[in-house]
């Protein structure tokens, strides 16, 4: 968990730098182009100073050639009059100056115009001729100059509309003297003013360029562009002689047209020797405007490289979230296949501890590699071989069992092989030291994707101890059933003897009792006849005082045993009933069959011929009461049954002894009977 932390705090590390790089460069590119950018706006501004001033320089240069022509032309015109003086020049005089006028004309354009004024400011001669001569020049500045201002220098006047046909004309003029240094006139040449406009249009100054040509004291003489009406204009509240024109050669600067309204870059050179200057100004948007395409071209540029460069950033950011991403998930996978390891190796323990435990060890035969045998821990143990002294091969494993365990071993591998079922048996191995293990086995094959067994997976288990216990628990299982038949025999006899009188070997008379009770149900419910002889041993006391208890005991067996040999019906019970005294009991006899049966008793116990000195017959003798009924429901009981064979047994007794009575015959002996109980009493 803290190496992943820490994983993911190197990615925000690195990703925070990344951020940081790409930020300071974004910032070192803009500042870098920005500053490009001044230097070569700067530069820009530069050039186009340089490149006015240049032209300022060469249109002076121009206008002073020009005025210069002009001057010249003025000069030779005034040195001609002032050699034949007005106010009286000789026609021929005139002529001449004509001519001459006429051809200094020509050799200029057409444009330019030659005239003399005189000294009232009329036009004595001009080289337009008879068009212009005597036209009034009086009021114009350029001759009130002269006229005031005795300096024969050249003159540059303001501009004039041209008497012939109005246009703006710009003139340069010198003083004539007289002889005697007085006033004599004026000669002056004029210029169209759109000469010169026509002059700076042929010059490139770009969108919104201007070229104008003014005098020191702030008149407009020309400009380019320009309209008529502009000529002439007053230029002293303009930013140009305001605050620009001094003294100095020629100037640079910025200033906003009054006439226009742009903002220029502006450069003044004054013409030599004149009181005018030439301006060269050029629009500031106008000379910017490369280099604000460079400038957008930058802008463009940079966003593009910006662009780039914030795609390559994120592209790399996602490279470096993707690589930690990879490298997360290969942590978590090595984890969790550390976790895996380990958790084989619990399993691997575990199964180890299981198979010691439960004594169960795992086999498998790779029959594609060979045969090849591999043993887990516990086959070793269960083999009682060492790990470390014996390779397991299929051969010497199955020398180790008992060699009919061993065939059969073979061929059931054999057959799970072929039939690609699993088998199980019990077999017996020997151990190297001569203990014989049993081994319960279960083999598993295993299929190629062709269905053909390549291999079997099997487990070995040492049933021994089962067995064993198996074994002992047989053992146990005989002695306890043998203990049991015992104890039921025991119990049986127990029962017996419970049942049995000791002395006779006959019923005692308990039992005669319950089959009393049974059979008495059994009639009832039958509607059958139960049968009951009493016998009672004749003078048995006597034969007990004559010979002894031993002896009468004897007797009494012997009585006992002549009994059971007569009985022949499965119910007839005959049982000591107490003392000397015995019951024959016959559940579904008849009366005759009753007496005739205790007649056979009473002969069998005679024919014993036991003496008895005391009785008058010599030997031991019985006497027997007959009783036969068919018990009614509620109305009989078994004691009832019991009572009158008694009644008819001491009747028996009275009557004499060694006979027989029925109860049934007692009617006759009533009286008798109760005679002899009445005695007994
Ligand atoms: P009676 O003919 O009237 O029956 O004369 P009796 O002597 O048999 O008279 P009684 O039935 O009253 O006498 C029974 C005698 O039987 C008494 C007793 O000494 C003897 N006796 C009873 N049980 C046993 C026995 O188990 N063994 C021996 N030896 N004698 C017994
Ligand atoms: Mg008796
Ligand atoms: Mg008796």
């Amino acid at each position: 968990m803290a190496f992943r932390m820490r994983q993911s705090r190197s990615r925000q590390n690195l990703q925070g730098r990344l951020a940081l790089i790409v930020t300071f460069a974004i910032f070192a590119l803009l500042g870098a182009d920005a500053l490009s950018l001044a230097g070569s706006r700067e530069q820009t501004l530069r050039d186009a100073e340089q490149e006015t001033a240049n032209l300022s320089r060469s249109l002076a240069d121009q206008a002073h050639r020009i005025f210069q022509l002009m001057d010249s032309d003025l000069l030779g015109v005034r040195a001609a009059i002032e050699a034949a003086p007005f106010p009286n020049p000789t026609a021929q005089t005139e002529a001449w100056i004509q001519r001459i006028m006429a051809a200094r004309a020509a050799a200029r354009p057409a444009t330019y115009a030659l005239m003399v004024l005189d000294a009232s400011g009329h036009v004595l001669v001009g080289s337009r001729g008879d068009q212009v001569r005597g036209l009034d020049f009086s009021t114009s500045g350029l001759f009130a100059h002269h006229r005031d201002d005795p300096s024969r220098a050249a003159f540059i006047g303001r501009p004039l509309r041209d008497p012939l046909d109005g246009s703006w004309v710009l003139t340069v003029s010198r003083r004539i003297n007289a002889a005697d240094g007085g006033f004599a006139g004026v000669a002056v040449e004029e210029v169209p003013a759109d000469f010169f406009r026509k002059l700076y249009a042929s010059f490139d100054t770009g969108q919104d360029g201007v070229i104008l040509l003014a005098r020191s004291d702030a008149v407009l003489l020309a400009r380019w562009p320009g309209r008529a009406t502009d000529i002439g204009a007053d230029l002293s509240a303009s930013p140009l002689f305001k605050t620009y024109v001094g003294p100095g050669d020629r100037q640079n600067f910025e200033f906003m047209s009054l006439l226009d309204g742009t903002d220029r870059l502006a450069s003044y050179t004054w013409v030599d020797d004149t009181p005018v200057l030439v301006m060269v100004g050029r629009a500031k948007q106008a000379v910017l405007e490369n280099w604000r395409l460079t400038l957008w071209g930058h802008v463009l540029g940079l966003a593009v490289v910006l662009g780039m460069l914030l795609l390559l950033a994120r592209q790399l950011a996602q490279k470096i979230a993707e690589e930690a991403a990879a490298q997360e998930q290969l942590i978590t996978t090595n984890v969790q296949l550390a976790r895996s390891e380990a958790s084989t190796a619990r399993a691997v323990q575990w199964l180890k501890l299981a198979e010691q435990i439960a004594h169960v060890g795992h086999w498998y035969l790779d029959v594609a590699d060979g045969n090849t045998l591999t043993w887990s821990d516990e086959v070793y143990r269960i083999f009682g071989l060492d790990q470390e002294m014996f390779t397991p091969s299929l051969d010497l494993a199955l020398a180790f069992y008992l060699p009919e365990d061993s065939q059969a071993k073979a061929a059931a591998l054999a057959r799970c092989l072929q039939t690609c079922q699993p088998y199980e048996e019990f077999t017996r191995l020997v151990r190297p030291d001569g203990t014989i293990r049993h081994i319960f086995t279960r083999g598993e094959p295993q299929q190629d994707h062709a269905g053909r067994a390549v291999a079997v997976f099997g487990v070995v288990m040492d049933m021994t101890v089962q067995k064993q216990a198996e074994a002992d628990l047989r053992h146990a299982t005989a002695r306890a059933e043998a203990a049991n038949k015992a104890l039921e025999a025991a119990n049986a006899a127990l029962e017996t003897l419970a049942m049995q009188d000791s002395l006779t070997t006959l019923p005692n008379r308990r039992q005669f009792d319950r089959a009393l009770d049974q059979e008495f149900r059994r009639a009832v419910r039958g509607h059958s006849s139960l049968a009951l002889i009493m016998i009672d041993v004749d003078q048995f006391k006597q034969f007990n005082d004559l010979y002894g208890h031993q002896a009468g005991d004897a007797c009494l067996r012997a009585i006992a045993q002549t009994l059971p040999p007569l009985l022949n019906r499965p119910g007839d019970i005959a049982a000591r009933y107490g003392g000397e005294e015995l019951a024959v009991l016959l559940p579904g006899n008849t009366a005759c069959g009753a007496r005739e049966l205790a007649h056979r008793i009473a002969a069998s116990v005679r024919d014993l011929g036991m003496v008895h000195a005391g009785s008058p017959y010599g030997v031991v003798t019985i006497s027997a009461g007959v009783e036969v009924f068919a018990p009614m429901r509620e109305a009989d009981r078994p004691a009832d049954l019991v009572a009158r064979a008694d009644a008819a047994l001491y009747a028996a007794k009275r009557s004499g002894r060694n006979r027989v009575l029925c109860h049934s015959e007692l009617g006759l002996a009533a009286p008798r009977a109760a005679e002899l109980s009445s005695a007994d009493d």
